[in-house]
């Protein structure tokens, strides 16, 4: 009789963790806009848009030290979003992401959507959609002054340049300049330390995130132009096709009204 009760009270209990962890389950689609649910109308339920972004890239994603705020080019674009589709600038998580966590946390839910200077190509695009384009940048390289790499035309084999992992960068500069040897880092804070450390020779990556590092410290600076088109998206988990309108309408109602150009300004020096 005492041993019927325990087995019956271990299946109790068993069901009791299976129904709690199909609840917590269920939780996470709520507040991440989870597999199957339209993420526009989680964003809407929630009164919430988690925007995935950089913390670490001067002028785009970077995150304050003395306040904790995240600032930038993409930081501005996202409120703006926000403000057009829920009202409210404010209405917005930001969650660190890097050039390679980026895509996987997507698709887990831990963002709705991607803003962090990232290219729209056709391999990116299998995986995820993206708004229209919201900058231009160009692939470039940042060297110490004085270096005699001038251009992707001085890159041999006894050249290290840097990149980051999971960017177009690392993959283009591998096709341009096949001689070159590529040393790959988490994100573009440890990429800009290895090239001030003396581990490469040139790092490279989109020419706007590279002045924002020759802005941080002038005795590095862009040479060879652009060598790639780098156009910007904003990317939302595959098949969000509601969420991608609203973006694009919350970009056109901000070139319309004069927004961009004011935080294109305050951001982007060189044209
Ligand atoms: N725009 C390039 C990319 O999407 C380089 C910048 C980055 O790593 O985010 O990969």
């Amino acid at each position: 009789m005492f041993k019927r009760k325990k087995g019956l009270f271990s299946i109790l209990l068993l069901a009791f963790m299976a129904v709690f962890m199909l609840a917590a389950c269920g939780d996470k689609d709520k507040t991440t806009g989870g597999k199957d649910k339209d993420v526009l109308q989680t964003i809407k339920d929630n009164d919430k848009i988690v925007f995935g972004v950089k913390n670490d890239s001067n002028l785009f994603g970077l995150k304050n030290p003395s306040t904790g705020d995240i600032e930038g080019f993409d930081i501005d674009i996202a409120k703006e979003i926000a403000k057009s589709i829920l009202g409210d600038a404010s209405k917005v998580e930001f969650k660190e992401v890097t050039s390679k966590t980026r895509i996987p946390m997507l698709q887990n839910g831990d963002i709705d959507a991607i803003i962090a200077t990232m290219t729209i190509s056709v391999e990116r695009k299998k995986e995820v959609d993206f708004s229209d384009v919201y900058f231009q940048a160009g692939q470039s390289l940042l060297v110490k002054k004085g270096s005699k790499i001038k251009s992707i035309d001085d890159i041999d084999n006894s050249t290290k340049v840097i990149a980051v992992k999971g960017s177009t960068s690392a993959q283009n500069i591998r096709e341009k300049a096949p001689k070159a040897q590529v040393l790959e880092f988490e994100n573009y804070a440890e990429a800009f330390t290895a090239l001030k450390a003396g581990k490469g020779d040139t790092l490279t990556t989109d020419d706007a995130i590279l002045y924002g590092m020759a802005d941080q410290d002038n005795n590095y600076e862009l040479v060879g132009g652009q060598f790639t088109d780098e156009p910007y998206g904003i990317a939302a988990k595959k098949g969000n096709t509601k969420l991608v309108e609203a973006i694009n309408k919350a970009l056109t109602e901000m070139k319309d009204s004069g927004r961009y150009d004011e935080i294109h300004k305050k951001w982007i020096k060189k044209d």
